[in-house]
């Protein structure tokens, strides 16, 4: 692992690793407090973002290192039409590690090809965000012990929810799970993942369209906002956005055993009244984020500084395929970029590398 642009990039033995890591500093955080010292972290945020920005930042300060970087593409080069490419072979120069946040897909796996430097995704538009979901597993983890045998309901935004793409992936390593995917069908999970999802030997996955009806059966209750920013059409927001909401009298349905987590900001899918239910583990959830991004940072920094990445280099990873037809996604890096096409073949044929569309 020399970057984090899907959570697919740890293997099980690093994923593991990587929470045993966050649990030592959470234990023991003044061991760690000089070990970044003068390495500078780039924060570069092409979406608004609050709390993951400060998330990284507070680790980055807890591990005694230093943070530069924007929070608004509009302060940025980006303005003036420079690349996601030519802005981290830039930032290379400057700094030790990027954490980047974009509003196109893909566009942290570009930043990882040209910049010298490790890249986390910082959340790609719908596509992945896995520094939530290594948050989620160490959650997961320290709530309950364990990491198999769980029954998840994923509730919500599941088509543009990229926290529950990034979840599901990342589960995959471990065995025994079932996900439940509470959603209307029109906030279903994309296509594409749903099929993988029926191939899957390790992950089993039903339907519901209410919280009631399943909520007995969960070890896990995964809450999402309903992503206003996401929607091309406002009325289709408006008719959706309060379809699912968590109160206290469904959480009486609960086992006592199971936890309610959300990646926050939390709009109306959460009310109130149950914040302070001994199951509401969302924020603690978001405080274990600091932790896990702190055991990123110094993981990647120590990994680059034994192998050095080559600068300003394309770098494909062997699973790539150059590809002639462009991705028909307008969200996509490629869309707007001037970028070779490059596909990952699945079982059902050609898909893009930057943002998983159907080729
Ligand atoms: N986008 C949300 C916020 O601005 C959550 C995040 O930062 O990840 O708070
Ligand atoms: N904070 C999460 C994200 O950035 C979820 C959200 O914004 O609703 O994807």
């Amino acid at each position: 692992m020399k970057h984090c642009i899907e959570p697919t990039d740890l293997n099980k033995g690093e994923l593991l690793e990587l929470i045993e890591l966050a649990e030592d500093m959470i234990a023991s955080p003044s061991k760690y407090q000089e070990v970044c010292k003068g390495k500078q972290l780039a924060t570069l945020f092409y979406e608004p973002s609050t709390r993951t920005r400060l998330s990284f930042t507070s680790a980055m300060l807890a591990l005694g290192g230093s943070v530069l970087g924007f929070s608004d593409a509009q302060t940025s080069s980006v303005s003036k039409g420079e690349t996601v490419a030519d802005t981290v072979r830039v930032i290379s120069e400057y700094a030790d590690i990027i954490a980047m946040r974009h509003y196109k897909e893909g566009a942290a796996l570009v930043a990882s090809q040209y910049g010298s430097i490790p890249v986390i995704n910082a959340g790609d538009g719908s596509h992945s965000h896995p520094t939530q979901t290594l948050t989620d597993l160490l959650t997961i983890h320290r709530e309950l012990g364990r990491l198999n045998k769980l029954t998840i309901g994923l509730c919500g935004d599941l088509k543009y929810g990229r926290t529950v793409h990034s979840l599901i992936k990342a589960m995959s390593s471990f065995q025994e799970i079932h996900f439940v995917l509470i959603s209307s069908d029109e906030l279903q999970l994309p296509k594409y993942m749903l099929e993988e999802l029926e191939k899957s030997e390790q992950i089993t996955v039903s339907l519901a369209s209410r919280i009631e009806d399943v909520i007995g059966e969960l070890d896990v209750l995964y809450m999402t906002r309903v992503q206003r920013e996401r929607f091309a059409n406002l009325d289709d927001y408006e008719r959706c956005k309060n379809d699912f909401i968590l109160d206290s009298k469904l959480l009486n349905l609960a086992s006592k055993d199971m936890i309610v987590l959300h990646p926050l900001p939390r709009v109306n899918e959460i009310t109130a009244d149950i914040d302070n239910d001994p199951r509401a583990a969302y924020f603690r959830q978001a405080g274990n984020g600091k932790f896990i991004r702190m055991a990123l940072i110094y993981t990647l920094l120590q990994k680059a500084d034994s192998q050095s990445l080559s600068p300003n280099v394309p770098r494909l990873a062997p699973n790539l395929i150059p590809y002639t037809e462009s991705c028909p996604n307008p969200v996509c890096i490629t869309a707007s970029e001037s970028l070779q096409a490059l596909a990952i073949e699945g079982e059902r044929g050609y898909r893009c590398a930057y943002c998983e569309s159907k080729l």
